[in-house]
């Protein structure tokens, strides 16, 4: 399939009519052209190309994920950046932040420039290329961090997540060279030594399974530290996929003594807890892994109250043969993007926890803001960049992983009923999804 838009050749206009602007109560109109929001009113009156009926639909800002594993370069069979981003496109995402470890990992500036690219030919999703600390993730060395920031890919995101930047030195040099362009560490916290050999989250579960356990304080003693060295060297720290409810209170009070710390949670620590794993299915094999209820209910009450800043989904595409196996050598991760905004308005907004101008907030403008994207992460209004989703609340369906646009298949949600669809995705005013698939073109026939 070809991209929706090569370049910036394509000039589609659109009305939509009767949408739901987040909670706002009227339905509005809204006029898109140019790549921009043109006209917001009732009864817009306007000749377009495409009138989209918007009756019952919720419109977002284009959501932007932090975290976002597209395998490419190296492992292709996972995912390609062209796939990874038709998911995102799916998802209602018009940013994802493309992790680093890849092969080559993501550790120069030619290899950043060359994700950049690949995202900016795909066409669906703008891919912002995340630089890794340390080369080869071996948390040994600095990478180059200044020539990537100033490489075409602008990296302003670096981890080395998979790995955690364990080494204190190295990570207090990383937070102080970042300081000079507003760069950002964020970190995949896992103490190494208390995780050797770890299986699932060190609980009850663990132990009447005999799995190695994943504790919380490999996590939260991570955590604890980098808010310290964070205050320290009066620098950005971002905290990756925070699973446990003693993380949240560390979080909580680095925020409370006004340090810039910022953190991320993913749709399957919002809704799953290791009672899962008694199955064995791989598909539950995640790092940091499922925790327990209590911990899931402290995460969705810090996402609400604000501690957590930010959705991300993880999205962590593997093959087949590296999932359908024994759990004890299954590779860790689970596919998220064209799930993660059924699961955050199941977990958080059915629930009453956020409204819809909550959930524009943690997975739209603050994303965008941790990432200093400043195309994304916009006001939904006139003049601005058409980023934009339409989502249907209202809709019941299946998960059926079959149907995704990613390449990989291991979602731990197949066969579980989630509400919600994305029907329409904006990307600076050329639609990438309508009708709930991939548009070409634009939606132009
Ligand atoms: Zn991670």
């Amino acid at each position: 399939m070809s991209a929706p838009s090569e370049g910036t050749d394509i000039m589609v206009s659109y009305l939509i009519r009767n949408a739901q602007i987040l909670d706002g109560s009227v339905p509005q109109d809204i006029h898109i052209a140019d790549g921009v929001i043109k006209a917001i009113g009732t009864g817009l009156d306007v000749e377009t190309d495409i009138d989209i009926d918007a009756h019952g639909l919720v419109v977002l800002p284009g959501l932007v994920d932090l975290h976002t594993h597209l395998r490419e370069p190296g492992r292709e069979d996972a995912e390609t950046v062209l796939t990874g981003t038709q998911a995102a496109a799916r998802g209602g995402f018009t940013a994802v932040h493309a992790m680093a470890n890849t092969f080559p990992v993501a550790d120069t500036a030619g290899v950043v420039e060359q994700v950049w690219r690949l995202g900016q030919a795909s066409g669906y999703c703008d891919v912002q290329p995340v630089g890794a600390v340390t080369v080869g993730l071996e948390g040994k060395q600095l990478a180059e961090l200044g020539a990537m920031h100033e490489s075409a890919a602008n990296v302003r995101v670096f981890s080395d997540d998979g790995k955690c930047v364990d080494d204190a030195v190295i990570m207090r040099r990383a937070l102080e060279y970042v300081k000079a362009f507003d760069g950002v560490v964020a970190q995949h916290a896992q103490e190494p030594r208390l995780t050797e050999g770890a299986q699932m989250n060190e609980g009850q579960v663990s132990g009447e399974l005999g799995l190695g356990g994943w504790p919380a304080v490999a996590e939260e003693a991570i955590i604890a530290r980098d808010v310290l060295l964070a205050a320290h060297v009066g620098s950005r720290l971002h905290v990756c996929h925070v699973s446990t409810a003693g993380s949240v209170e560390i979080i909580r009070w680095a925020k409370a003594k006004g340090w810039d710390v910022t953190a991320e949670v993913t749709p399957h620590h919002l809704l799953l807890t290791d009672e899962l794993v008694r199955s064995y299915d791989p598909v539950y094999k995640v790092n940091p892994p499922l925790r327990t209820a209590a911990d899931v209910l402290a995460l969705r009450k810090a996402l609400a109250d604000g501690t957590i800043d930010a959705v991300a989904t993880d999205h962590a595409p593997h093959p087949a043969e590296d999932k359908d196996c024994e759990w004890a050598v299954a590779a860790m991760g689970m596919v998220g993007l064209e799930t993660a905004l059924s699961v955050v308005q199941q977990t958080m907004v059915d629930t009453g926890l956020l409204k819809w101008e909550g959930v524009a907030d943690r997975m739209s403008h603050r994303p965008a803001r941790i990432g200093r994207l400043s195309g994304h992460g916009r006001p939904v209004s006139v003049g601005e960049p058409a980023n934009l989703v339409l989502f249907d609340p209202a809709y019941r369906g299946t998960v059926n992983p079959d149907s995704f646009a990613t390449r990989s298949r291991n979602s731990p949600y197949r066969g579980l009923d989630l509400p919600g669809r994305v029907h329409a995705t904006f990307l600076r005013g050329v639609a990438t999804v309508l009708a709930g698939e991939l548009a070409e073109r634009g939606g132009l026939a």
